[in-house]
């Protein structure tokens, strides 16, 4: 795993934070399970964890998350008064996700939306004048090889689909025309990949 070459090769570094916060995207078999990070805390001391529910659940109102450290850190963190800091609603959501079912049945949703944003991302990379480069995430980074600019593409798409989608110009690093195209609903994809296709005939 190159995380922990990283991890091991970082060990002089006093904190290092790691923002999991989009990794329920993320898989390491084909059943796309998820990846579990927790365990790592154990062996990695600096190591701390943090994750944020606002994303996957689409529940940024409650502000709740999570971090998992090591226990000395946790002791650091309750002596320093970092005891009271979420809402009764927030508990009310960690006490279900706590549960078995509960989380089965998100994992299962989960699956099938990667399964979908995969299916997508395929679809899209049928498209002649676009190369869609992998994406273990909700987004896709898409290159425009049509020789239309990312900001016209991105103009048009929004002013004559309605649809919204980003330039990566302040990327640093791409050469050439890229834009961001993120995974929704699957009606809603259809539309998008068609909305494409149209805009590449006109
Ligand atoms: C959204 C996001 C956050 C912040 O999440 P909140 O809990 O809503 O403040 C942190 N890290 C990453 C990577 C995010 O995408």
């Amino acid at each position: 795993m190159k995380l922990k070459q990283l991890l091991s090769e970082l060990s002089f570094v006093e904190n290092i934070i790691l923002d999991t916060s989009f990794i329920h995207f993320a898989y390491e078999n084909d059943v796309f399970d998820l990846i579990n990070l927790e365990e790592l805390c154990k062996e990695f001391k600096n190591l701390i964890i943090i994750k944020s529910m606002s994303k996957d659940f689409g529940i940024a109102g409650i502000r709740v998350g999570y971090g998992v450290m090591s226990e000395d850190k946790v002791s650091t963190l309750l002596e320093n008064g970092y005891l009271w800091n979420t809402s009764g609603i927030g508990e009310y959501f960690l006490r279900l996700y706590a549960r078995k079912e509960f989380f089965n049945q998100y994992n299962e949703l989960r699956k099938d939306y990667i399964r979908k944003t995969q299916a997508f991302f395929a679809t899209l990379a049928e498209i002649e004048c676009v190369k869609v480069y992998p994406s273990r995430a909700n987004f896709a980074l898409v290159e425009l090889l049509d020789g239309s600019l990312s900001e016209e593409f991105v103009a048009k798409m929004l002013i004559k689909y309605g649809i919204y989608m980003r330039t990566c110009r302040d990327k640093i690093g791409l050469k050439g025309e890229f834009v961001r195209i993120a995974s929704r609903k699957f009606e809603e994809n259809e539309i998008m990949v068609n909305a494409i296709k149209d805009c590449f005939r006109g």
